[in-house]
């Protein structure tokens, strides 16, 4: 390949919108291939075809008959349909009725399996289809066997052994940890458990499927650059950051963006009344139209706050369990809450729901019409998050003009600055310790900063008109790409990528030859690892 054609790009991911979602990453998926074949580049997405992805509603089409698929000592078939994001993004969806002819996404006791197959399926499908990657993009746990296999089993594999990985994490906190067997099951059960000296030892005899992506993965990457540096730390590293820290010459943060196609309140067809930053009264008529879905009183007077989360620990739910009361009884406002997860949180939110009949709202379901009307209809976000990798909400709420609340913590940090009331600089209002008192007085601020329609007004607008499109990160991501490919041929150092990425065939050639040839894998094997 000449550096200079357009990449290849496989795209890994469990979940892609509009087609299967419960989170940040699928908005992700369904938005940055996008935004990199808009650059030129021949991305294609692979996930697997749950029972609920209708295969009528999207217009799949069959791509690929069964194929024999290596799984443990055996094999499984998989057959590939094709379907589009967008009008030109291909996405391969693959199918077998015994791993993903279910109900839900996740939280099945083979879901090590269901993902395994899932990489191995759309290795073996670019085989089939004589379609070779340059790069294989990989995400959370669900796809990270893939660096491992390709530093393994398709070392020596003449289809694989060029292919550069990129590994982008969405949240460390999902790890993908599993038994031996899972070994047996992958087909590398001779390279055995990895070890590294300063990790807990307890992962030491397990598989950590996020901690092979790391290990494994010509370039790591994580979501906002706030959150790349938090994770190198003990509070943050959830357990990997002794390996984050090993790697940290090759881990960067890129922020994600939002697709502005889907999130756009000018055109977004669930929402009562459609607006921009010239038509900002037409804003107005969303938050009665919310009033009266969540059965809320319709008062313009009072700040409506909203939220749309998972409930998970994570979120910073605790937060406002302990400051509800004080915030119900000082600070005229009113919360529609619109959340699913874990169930103590359901209950948590029912009973006060019960207790605050006419100030909250509390939609225990998975909606995203809805949540397009809360974005459209609230005047505050609120996202205390203990941590976040990058978090979509709090841009998604800036775009349709909901001033965000938030703790200042990875991606938030990186987007919201806390508003001063004597400089007028700030995007929305923060705090830094994790602390209900610090939620309660920030709620203050916000609550108080309301009452001024000019300066709330400036808010809004500062919100709506900054750009958290995909644009520039995707020309970001684009540069991993090709940074992964520099590293995959020993030239990873930023300068020789440079003349690696602008120059002719003969000029990257002149380019490798200068630098110096990381064999990392056979580095990593002695210093640090144990495989
Ligand atoms: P995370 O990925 O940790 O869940 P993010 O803020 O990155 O958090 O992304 C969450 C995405 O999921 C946003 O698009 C948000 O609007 C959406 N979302 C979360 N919960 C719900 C829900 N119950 N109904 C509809 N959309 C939801």
């Amino acid at each position: 390949m000449s550096i200079q054609e357009p990449l290849k790009v496989l795209f890994l991911s469990a979940e892609v919108v509009p087609f299967a979602k419960t989170g940040g990453l699928a908005d992700v998926a369904g938005s940055l291939p996008k935004a990199v074949r808009a650059l030129g580049h021949d991305i294609r997405v692979a996930m697997p075809r749950y029972g609920r992805i209708s295969t009528e509603k999207f217009g799949l089409k069959p791509r690929l008959d069964p194929f024999p698929v290596p799984m443990d000592d055996t094999t499984e078939p998989a057959s590939i349909l094709e379907g589009r994001i967008g009008t030109d993004v291909p996405v391969y969806f693959v199918e077998n009725a015994r791993f993903y002819d279910r109900d839900g996404i996740y939280m099945y006791p083979d879901d090590a399996e269901r993902f395994i197959f899932l990489c191995r399926s759309a290795l073996e499908m670019c085989r089939q289809m004589s379609w070779r990657p340059d790069v294989i993009h990989c995400h959370d746990w669900h796809t990270a066997i893939v660096p491992n296999w390709i530093q393994t089993i398709y070392r020596d594999d003449p289809f694989f052994h060029d292919v550069a990985t990129l590994y982008t994490i969405h949240n460390l906190a999902y790890q993908g940890i599993f038994g031996y067997r899972i070994l047996e099951i992958a087909g590398i059960e001779a390279y055995g458990f990895i070890a590294h000296p300063d990790v807990a030892p307890d992962l030491n005899d397990v598989v950590d499927l996020m901690a092979r992506g790391i290990l494994f993965a010509d370039i790591v990457n994580t979501v906002s650059e706030r959150y790349a540096s938090e994770i190198l730390t003990p509070e943050y590293g959830e357990r990997l950051d002794p390996i984050l820290r090993d790697r940290r010459d090759r881990l960067f943060g890129v922020l994600n963006g939002i697709d502005y196609e889907v999130y756009n309140p000018a055109t977004d067809p669930h929402i009562a009344s459609r607006y921009s930053v010239d038509r900002l009264e037409n804003r107005w008529a969303n938050k009665a139209a919310l009033q009266r879905e969540a059965g809320l009183p319709e008062r313009i007077d009072i700040p409506l706050i909203g939220a749309i989360s998972r409930l998970a620990d994570q979120k910073g739910f605790d937060l406002i369990a302990q400051i509800i009361d004080a915030w119900m009884q000082h600070l005229p406002s009113q919360f529609v809450l619109l959340g699913t997860g874990e169930q103590r949180y359901h209950d948590l939110f029912e009973s006060i729901r019960a207790r605050y009949p006419d100030r909250i709202a509390a939609f225990l379901t998975f909606n995203a019409p809805l949540a397009q009307r809360i974005y459209a209809g609230s005047d505050m976000f609120l996202m205390p998050s203990r941590f976040e990798p990058c978090g979509l909400g709090q841009m998604i709420a800036m775009r349709y003009g909901s001033v965000p609340i938030v703790r200042a913590t990875g991606g938030l940090a990186d987007t919201v600055k806390d508003y001063h009331p004597l400089s007028g600089e700030g995007n929305g209002f923060s705090f830094e310790p994790y602390d209900a008192m610090a939620l309660y007085t920030t709620l203050v601020r916000a609550v108080e900063t309301y009452k001024y329609q000019d300066v709330w007004r400036r808010l809004i607008v500062r919100g709506m008109s900054a750009d958290f499109s995909w644009e520039r990160s995707a020309q970001k991501y684009v540069d991993l790409y090709y940074r992964a490919i520099a590293t995959k041929r020993g030239a990873h150092r930023p300068e020789e990528y440079k003349i690696l990425r602008h120059a002719g065939a003969g000029e990257a050639r002149k380019g490798q030859e200068k630098c110096k040839i990381t064999e990392w894998w056979r580095e990593a094997d002695e210093s640090s690892c144990r495989v």
